[in-house]
């Protein structure tokens, strides 16, 4: 039976801008269920990030419920439950690919050796065992959103959420890398929520929800 990790109920979220507010999500009713595979699709400021930052905790609604029933406590989410991959490069600079990737395992009090087998574990999924001592300045753009991945993935998360992981890649490194995650989570039932722009991405998963101007449609 899949469980259920998430649940939004009329869930909205208003930034204020000085005088103005901008409405990012406008009563958003949703679910997600373990093993689900969700692409979520809106043009530019069409609130994706806003709702993704709302189903990984990160950031609070000011209208409307978010839980976790199967996931517990928002501040229990991350970064073991709930793992999550941004847009821009998110990699610590001071940090090797593998310090880099063991960092929720060592964040959540894990082991230290038992952290860095599972770092290097994932990277060998990932094919980024030759990067595990680079810097993160010494990665390609394509190779530095696959180590970000593999930091998403590395505690085992019964969520990933990824936010256009692939918007700054060309195309067939965006499709190499999604091919890389889709394989990794394949057999498993970790859930995984992706915005993207990109058809063919989205065409690839089960389910996708669009959204415009803060309305998310067909839920
Ligand atoms: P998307 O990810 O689809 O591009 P966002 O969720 O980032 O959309 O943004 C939705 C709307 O909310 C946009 O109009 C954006 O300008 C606004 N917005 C997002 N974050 C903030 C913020 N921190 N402060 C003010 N406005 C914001
Ligand atoms: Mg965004």
């Amino acid at each position: 039976m899949p469980e259920l990790l998430v649940s939004m109920s009329y869930v909205g979220r208003t930034y204020r801008r000085g005088e103005h507010s901008v409405v990012a999500l406008d009563s958003a009713t949703c679910h997600i269920l373990s093993g689900d595979r969700i692409a979520l699709v809106g043009r530019s400021g069409s609130g994706k990030s806003t709702l993704l930052h709302l189903v990984a905790g990160i950031e609070l609604p000011t209208s409307g419920t978010v839980t976790w029933p199967a996931l517990g406590a928002r501040e229990t989410l991350r970064p073991t439950r709930i793992g999550i991959v941004f847009q821009v490069p998110s990699l610590l600079a001071p940090l090797t690919v593998v310090e880099n990737v063991e960092l929720p395992l060592l964040l959540a009090q894990a082991d230290t050796q038992d952290a860095r087998q599972a770092a290097l574990e994932t990277l060998d999924q990932m094919q980024l065992t030759a990067l595990a001592e680079k810097l993160p300045e010494e990665l390609s753009g394509g190779q530095a959103q696959r180590v970000a991945v593999a930091r998403s993935l590395v505690a085992s998360p019964r969520l990933i959420v990824a936010d256009e992981p692939t918007g700054q890649l060309d195309h067939p490194t965006a499709r190499h890398l999604f091919d890389v995650l889709l394989a990794s989570l394949e057999g498993t039932d970790t859930a995984l929520v992706v915005a993207t722009h990109d058809k063919a991405v989205a065409e690839r998963m089960q389910t996708i929800w669009q959204i415009h101007s803060g309305i998310l449609e067909g839920n």
